[in-house]
């Protein structure tokens, strides 16, 4: 379980949800976080799986984590692991991958 930057954050974050198993598929759900990426996400909820990436919480205005994105391809990349094609690792599939510290 990651904690966020604040109570509001992790109230908003990947809300559990009785009727809808896909966070993109219900109305409640307004921030998405990717855990591998170490990024938040405002979710359009436009039918698909859109959301903006933010780089600041819009409720306590602190600055979120550096998205890991590149970093995280150029890490299994490193290891000759090709995401789409070869099974991804555990420890890249959650908040245990080392995030580098969010910047102030
Ligand atoms: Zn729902
Ligand atoms: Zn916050």
């Amino acid at each position: 379980m990651t904690t966020h930057c604040c109570e509001a954050m992790n109230s908003r974050v990947n809300v559990p949800c009785d009727r809808h198993d896909d966070p993109f598929a219900c109305p409640d759900a307004l921030v998405t976080f990717s855990a591998e990426f170490q990024e938040y996400g405002l979710i359009i909820h436009d039918g698909g799986a859109s959301s903006i990436t933010i780089a600041f919480c819009p409720w306590c205005g602190r600055r979120l984590p550096e998205s890991q994105r590149d970093s995280w391809f150029d890490e299994l990349e490193r290891r000759g692991i090709d995401p789409w094609a070869d099974e991804v690792p555990a420890e890249f599939r959650d908040e245990r991958r080392p995030a580098s510290p969010p910047q102030e």
